[in-house]
């Protein structure tokens, strides 16, 4: 018999925190999981599966005007926002159902409170008081949204948290921040019929992007009709009879019914108890740990964005898995972080596998770069000036395609598979070998033949 209540004691039931729970509980451990707000966490809840069915939702306003070029005509199309909050709300409420129906199937106890830890191997669970031990404790505890709360006026702003349960439409929105929540945003007020302002305080939205697909999306969302104003910050915000106010650098009003924050994400890991025991912090307050997700008190580890590491569910969910599999299955791995395939689903979207052109030029200085930038066949009919952006990057020594970029429809989607080639090394010659599937977008990543030269290089 354990001295211990538990073998493992989960904090945090999002992505990570389940699925280690899950995998501890299936290798025999004894689980417990606190969680303070709704099971599945940032993801499920108020995350990628409600932003992505506004994607949804936001695209068929191009549809319905791209269906003319096709013969269609549709009578003028109305949007009811509080149907699809509706309608999104009981999607993620079954979600929340299945995830909790798989930690009962797996017999991990659930305590549906905040808790923290007391002692390397005890927790306190803030509404019932009660104190619970474990052999081993688990932080997933996730991130929040950043405000700049020293502006004056910021009680009036609405974070991610808040935007999925608004009870309108904005019909004017200003977002605030240059990352990919920022900029999925605005796209999908965009679609909605919202007229959208994005400031940003840095020049250039989607840092650390490719540099060619960060042009390519200020450029078609520029088109669409969104304001982008960079290197400018808000200085005031007011509420008036008609809606806010918000002050920017250079002293220009903007008007807005909803200005939403979206300008980073900091990790849940103050107020859990966790210095007094020794864990460490990094200088942006994440969770330190090892290649095993244990931190620097042996029964204590940390998982997901909370120890910001990659800050994306799948990478969250497989940390979890890892940490699980290692410390109660007696399977020890952990997780590659290389190749980690990303997309930002704006319309038009993004997606991503490996080094940008300028990372894959610092590694291996020479590189060779593939580019393809076409109307894709759906646009000509639509009458719609969108392109499809392609590249290619690959290391000119081995041949290693080491960096995939697409912008344009399915970006998403191709990236996903390429993604599994490019894990596996793939050469530019597999490309080349591989047949075209015609007619498709995703065929010019196989018949790009001409290197790119940049305006003034002589071609080699
Ligand atoms: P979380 O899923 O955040 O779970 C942490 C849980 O811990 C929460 O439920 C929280 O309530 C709970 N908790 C916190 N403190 C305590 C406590 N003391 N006691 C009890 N419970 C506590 N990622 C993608 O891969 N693709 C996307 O498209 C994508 N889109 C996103 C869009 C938005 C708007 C946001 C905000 C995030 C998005 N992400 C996306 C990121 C993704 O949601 C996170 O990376 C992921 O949820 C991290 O999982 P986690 O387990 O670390 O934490």
């Amino acid at each position: 018999m354990s001295a211990f209540d538990y073998d493992l004691f989960v904090i945090g039931a999002g992505s990570g925190g389940v699925r280690a729970a899950r995998i501890a509980a299936s290798h025999g451990a004894r689980v417990a999981i606190a969680e303070e707000y709704r099971i599945g966490g940032t993801c499920v809840i108020r995350g990628c599966v409600p932003k992505k069915l506004l994607v949804y939702a936001s695209r068929f306003s191009g549809d319905f005007s791209d269906a003319a070029g096709f013969g269609w005509s549709v009578p003028a199309p109305t949007f009811d926002w509080p149907s699809l909050i509706a309608a999104k709300d009981k999607e993620i409420s079954r979600l929340e159902a299945a995830y909790r129906a798989t930690l009962d199937k797996f017999n991990v106890a659930i305590f549906p409170e905040r808790a923290m830890c007391l002692s390397p191997n005890e927790v306190r669970l803030s509404s019932s008081g009660r104190t619970v031990s474990a052999k081993t404790i688990l932080i997933a505890t996730g991130g929040h949204p950043n405000v700049d709360r020293k502006l004056p006026g910021i009680e009036h702003v609405i974070t991610s948290n808040e935007v999925f349960n608004l009870k309108q439409l904005p019909r004017r929105i200003v977002i605030a921040g240059g990352g990919y929540i920022a900029t999925e945003f605005a796209t999908i007020f965009h679609g909605l019929g919202s007229e959208v302002t994005l400031i940003y305080r840095g020049g250039k939205i989607l840092r650390g992007f490719d540099e060619d697909l960060r042009g390519g999306l200020v450029a078609a969302m520029t088109a669409h009709g969104i304001r982008i104003i960079n290197e400018k910050v808000f200085t005031k915000i007011e509420k008036t009879p008609s809606g806010l106010v918000g002050t920017i650098t250079g002293e220009e009003k903007l008007e807005a019914d909803q200005i939403l924050f979206a300008i980073g994400r900091s990790p849940n890991a103050k107020g859990l108890g966790l210095e007094a025991l020794g864990v460490r912090m990094d200088p942006a307050g994440a969770i330190v740990v090892d290649n095993n997700s244990q931190t620097a008190v042996p029964s204590i580890y940390a998982v997901g964005d909370v120890t910001n590491r990659v800050n994306l569910t799948p990478v969250a969910i497989r940390e979890g898995h890892a940490f699980a599999d290692t410390v109660f299955g007696a399977k020890p791995w952990s997780v590659d972080y290389t190749t980690i395939p990303t997309a930002v689903f704006t319309t038009p979207e993004l997606g991503t596998v490996g080094f940008t052109e300028e990372e894959a030029r610092r590694q291996y200085g020479s590189v060779d770069v593939y580019k393809a930038s076409f109307r894709p066949m759906k646009a000509i009919l639509a009458g719609r000036d969108d392109r499809t952006f392609l590249k290619l990057v690959v290391q000119s020594e081995t041949e290693k395609v080491v960096g995939v970029h697409i912008l344009g429809p399915d970006a998403a989607e191709i990236i996903q598979a390429t993604a599994i080639a490019v894990r596996m090394g793939v050469k530019k010659s597999d490309f080349d070998q591989t047949m075209a599937l015609h007619p498709s977008a995703a065929e010019e990543l196989v018949t790009l033949r001409e290197k790119w030269v940049a305006p003034g290089e002589a071609a080699a």
